[in-house]
C-alpha cells in the first residue's frame, strides 16, 4: 500500500478493510490490526511471544526477525501461515467483497499449514516436488519481480496466464521488472 501511494497510484481507500479503524500499512496489517491480532492470538505461544512490549516500535522485518529468533520452526510456520491467511482475507474483501470471520481465517490457515506439512513430509510427491523446486531469489534493489503461474484445464489441456499483472506494469510504468514463470508460451 505504501509503495502504491509513493508511486501516486490512485486508490479508492487507504482504510484497512479488516478493522476499518486505521490506515492500511504493511505494519498495520501484520501486527497492529485488531483482526490480525485476533487471528495470531488464537495460538497461545504466538500470543505470548509476538506482542511483547519489546516489539513496540519495530518495523515489520525487525518484528519477523524477532519472532523467528524466539519461536521454534513449527510456531514460526504457524505465524507465517496465519499472516498469509490475513492477507488472503484482506484480498477477498477488497476484490471479491467476501467477508470471513477471524476464527474461520484461523481454522483455514491451520488447515493449509497441516496440508503443507503432510505434503512435504510424505515420501511420495514430496521428494519429487523438492527435486523440481527452484529457490526464489530476491530481485536487485529498485527492480520489481513478477512471479506468475499458469492454469490449465485438465481435460482439454487448454491453459493460460493472467495478463492483469502485465497491464498494471504498463499502466503504472513499474520498471525495471523481472518476470518469473513456468508457463512455456510466456517464457518464449
Ligand atoms: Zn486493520
Amino acid at each position: 500500500m505504501e509503495r502504491l501511494v509513493s508511486k501516486h497510484v490512485v486508490l479508492e481507500s487507504q482504510v484497512c478493510v479488516l478493522c476499518t479503524g486505521a490506515m492500511e500499512t504493511t505494519l498495520h496489517l501484520c501486527r497492529e490490526c485488531t483482526f490480525s491480532r485476533e487471528v495470531i492470538n488464537s495460538n497461545l505461544v504466538l500470543a505470548q511471544i509476538c506482542f511483547t512490549t519489546e516489539t513496540d516500535g519495530m518495523t515489520v522485518l525487525e518484528w519477523l526477525l524477532y519472532c523467528s529468533e524466539r519461536l521454534d520452526l513449527n510456531h514460526f510456520g504457524s505465524l507465517i501461515f496465519l499472516l498469509w491467511g490475513v492477507w488472503k482475507e484482506r484480498n477477498c474483501r477488497v476484490w471479491e467483497n467476501k467477508v470471513t470471520r477471524a476464527s474461520d481465517v484461523t481454522l483455514m490457515s491451520c488447515s493449509r499449514l497441516q496440508d503443507f506439512i503432510n505434503y512435504n513430509s510424505s515420501s511420495q510427491g514430496g521428494s519429487t516436488r523438492r527435486a523440481n523446486m527452484v529457490i526464489w531469489k530476491c530481485p536487485p534493489v529498485g527492480c520489481l519481480k513478477l512471479n506468475i503461474d499458469g492454469a490449465f484445464v485438465k481435460e482439454t489441456g487448454a491453459g493460460g496466464v493472467s495478463l492483469e499483472a502485465f497491464q498494471l506494469i504498463v499502466e503504472y510504468s513499474l520498471q525495471p521488472v523481472i518476470v518469473e514463470t513456468d508457463a512455456l508460451t510466456v517464457k518464449q
